[in-house]
């Protein structure tokens, strides 16, 4: 019995084995593949910041999104078709953010896209007492996915490239800043990356913003960064994609941070 117990232990080992390495094969090769012509024109066309990126980045972003779009499902609610145009910017808005890093959104698997905002049902617990509030929403990242965008916001901010709004990439922030296991704006830092010194940078850069939001005075990080440091961490993701030279003047140790974080210098783009 117990050789029987092994030889099948033993087979199953091997087939697991397999299966996995099947996978990494398979995603070896999506990483490696290019878009279509017909893809390629697409993502161009839907998030023009893609055709600035410097030639040797330009392939990873392409095998990032058919895997992006292999591993994930991108479900259209309330009504909404999702076509292939609507999924290539998705995915190409997501991948532009981790383009040139090592990271990825491992455990993601849905995208929920609504026609518009979306009302967010929220549920917390006091003792015995649960109370239920709604909230109406562009975009919603829950940890470990899924992730929740409302339709024409999401094309809108592909679409213009220069105004320091993006939807998609603000909610992949908070994704890319989940993967260290929790979302608290430190995200998981690049080889030779120190924490401490992100730590000192953010949170100098965190407390000018709430000053400056406080007096009024508009600077090139969005007000609501205010709010909390998740939100200051997905806020300057965006200003450093969509405004990178006003970021790198006003808040340079930021844009340095970003830029060893992300392995990218948009500054230099285009
Ligand atoms: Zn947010």
């Amino acid at each position: 019995m117990i050789p029987f117990l092994f030889t099948l232990l033993v087979l199953f080992g091997g087939f697991t084995g397999f299966r996995l390495m099947q996978k990494k094969a398979l995603h070896r090769r999506l990483l490696t593949s290019p878009l279509t012509e017909e893809q390629r024109r697409i993502v161009a066309d839907q998030v023009p910041l893609t055709k600035q990126l410097p030639p040797q980045i330009a392939p990873k972003l392409e095998g990032k999104i058919n895997l992006f779009l292999h591993q994930t499902e991108i479900i259209g609610c309330a009504g909404l078709e999702v076509t292939e145009p609507m999924r290539l910017s998705i995915a190409a808005q997501a991948c532009l953010l981790i383009a040139n890093s090592d990271a990825w959104y491992k455990s993601l698997r849905t995208i929920l896209v609504y026609p518009g905002a979306f009302k967010s049902r929220q549920t917390s617990h006091d003792g015995f007492i649960v109370n239920e509030t709604s909230e109406i929403r562009l975009g919603e990242s829950w940890a470990f996915g899924p992730v929740v965008l409302s339709w024409p916001h999401s094309a809108q901010g592909g679409l213009d490239e220069k105004d320091g709004q993006n939807l998609v990439l603000h909610e992949f922030a908070h994704q890319l800043d989940n993967l260290s296991g929790s979302t608290n704006a430190v995200p998981l830092l690049s080889k030779g990356q120190s924490f401490a010194e992100w730590e000192r940078v953010m949170l100098d850069a965190f407390a000018r913003h709430e000053d400056n939001v406080a007096k009024g005075r508009k600077t090139v990080i969005d007000a609501y960064g205010a709010e909390n440091h998740q939100e200051f961490f997905a806020v300057i993701i965006e200003a450093f994609f969509e405004k990178p030279a006003k970021l790198q003047a006003e808040e340079p140790d930021v844009y340095a941070q970003l830029s060893k974080l992300l392995h990218l210098d948009p500054v230099n783009w285009g």
